[in-house]
């Protein structure tokens, strides 16, 4: 049975008038968010987010923060006054998983973060979603240089802006001792890691931690509202005990599992916390196997999906440039051509057929077309096609024969045919 512990302080810090962060701290449900906005947006984005959670009409923290983030997205389009808000969330909740051991689940979205503080040590279990991160992450600037940076400010996922949004989301085992910390930018901004350890390692009341924290944050300056949510893991039924030889020997033996990251990439969502949980896989080196295996599949989809549009584009390709036939003339002779005239790319037109009639004999209207390259779908179109030519010519040259031999030699069975009828 865990048992928790927990305190909390807010203030809107020493230049702000307004407190744009909001919090939960109830028994398994801890939350903070920190609404932006003009006016008072920023200020009910928070409160609206928090509400959501608080009402509980969901199961597991994903779908508690997509639910939130659902509520304040509504609200922001019912009023005209609120579009626009938006606001972090990040929250950690006291669940059961599949085994039914009680776990904590951590779900964030946007820059506020969660900390644990195990063992004398400070360690981020959230990544912030905001432009300085991402430039961290790419390499293009320090950590150094983020905290410094003038655009450290920018969130690149909130709640509230689209109807659905992607939630970070981890398991971690609790354990006895353990401490944890939901803060707004407004403490971690001023206070540093360092300073924010030291306070957590002296001072041992949850509410009187939080209290001094957020007084650190204002003496600092206070340049945005200070939010801290602090939880203590109390007693964890003796699970720490049993656990302390395997912590000894590797203390990240039990570093926080990681199981929804990157869901907005491939479009997955699991449909609930539970079918989720199914798949979490066995504490231990299983989160970088985990990474892996998710890596090489999506890679491997990738090839197969790319493959696929090679092989299409290439099949039309040949298609459009093969597939098809003309009508032409070469050495003076109609031909019929497979491919198209001029050719397609590296596919020449090639001789299908000969068909033996001199382009000279064609009818006079249709040379000009045969010359550039009269098309056809099928080889049976263009194979009726010089048929007719052909039956236009000799047509022709019956005509012909009529008109010399009437005057020059009796007629011929072929002539009489056609010859006038007697008057
Ligand atoms: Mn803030």
């Amino acid at each position: 049975m865990i048992r928790l512990r927990y305190g909390a302080s807010t203030d809107p810090g020493v230049v702000r008038s307004v407190n744009e962060d909001s919090f939960v701290a109830q028994d398994g449900l801890y939350a903070v968010a920190d609404g932006m906005g003009g006016h008072v947006s920023g200020e009910v984005a928070s409160e609206v987010a928090v509400e959501a959670l608080q009402a509980g009409d969901y199961e597991g923290l994903i779908e508690g923060v997509r639910l939130a983030n659902r509520a304040v997205w509504q609200k922001a389009r019912d009023d005209a006054s609120l579009r626009g808000m938006g606001t972090t969330m990040c929250a950690i909740a006291l669940i059961e998983d599949a085994e039914g051991n009680e776990v904590l689940q951590v779900a964030n979205v946007g820059d506020s973060r969660a900390y644990r503080f195990r063992q004398s040590e400070l360690e981020q279990l959230t990544e912030d979603h905001s432009l300085v991160e991402e430039l961290v992450r790419e390499g293009r600037i320090t950590p150094e240089e983020a905290k410094v940076h003038p655009q450290r400010n920018i969130v690149t996922r909130v709640l509230g802006v689209e109807p659905d949004v992607n939630v970070d989301c981890k398991i971690v085992d609790p354990y006895a001792g353990d401490r944890y910390l939901i803060c707004s930018d407004g403490l971690f901004n001023e206070v540093p890691e360092s300073e924010i350890a030291r306070v957590l390692r002296q001072e041992r009341d949850p509410e009187a931690a939080s209290n001094e924290l957020v007084r650190m944050a204002r003496e600092a300056g206070g340049r945005d509202n200070i939010t801290v949510v602090l939880v203590d893991v109390t007693d964890d039924g003796g699970k720490a005990e049993s656990a302390s030889e395997v912590l000894a020997a590797d203390p990240g033996a039990t570093t926080a599992r990681r199981i929804d990251q990157g869901s907005a990439d491939d479009g997955i969502r699991p449909r609930n916390d539970t079918t989720m949980l199914h798949a979490v896989v066995p504490p231990g080196a299983a989160a970088t196997t985990e990474k892996h295996r998710r890596f090489t599949w999506r890679v491997a989809l990738f090839t197969l999906v790319l493959l696929a549009i090679l092989a299409g584009a290439a099949y039309a390709t040949w298609w459009f440039g093969r597939n098809t036939y003309y009508v032409g003339a070469e050495g003076g002779e109609v031909t019929i051509f497979r491919g198209r005239p001029g050719g397609v790319l590296w596919m020449d037109p090639t001789v299908e057929q000969e068909t033996g009639l001199p382009l000279a004999d064609a009818p006079q209207a249709t040379q000009d077309d045969i010359e550039q390259g009269r098309q056809f779908a099928t080889l049976d179109k263009a194979e009726d096609y010089v048929a007719n030519l052909l039956e236009r010519r000799d047509a022709e040259r019956g005509e012909d024969t009529t008109t010399t031999t009437t005057t020059a030699a009796p007629p011929t069975t072929t002539t009489t045919t056609t010859a006038p009828p007697p008057p």
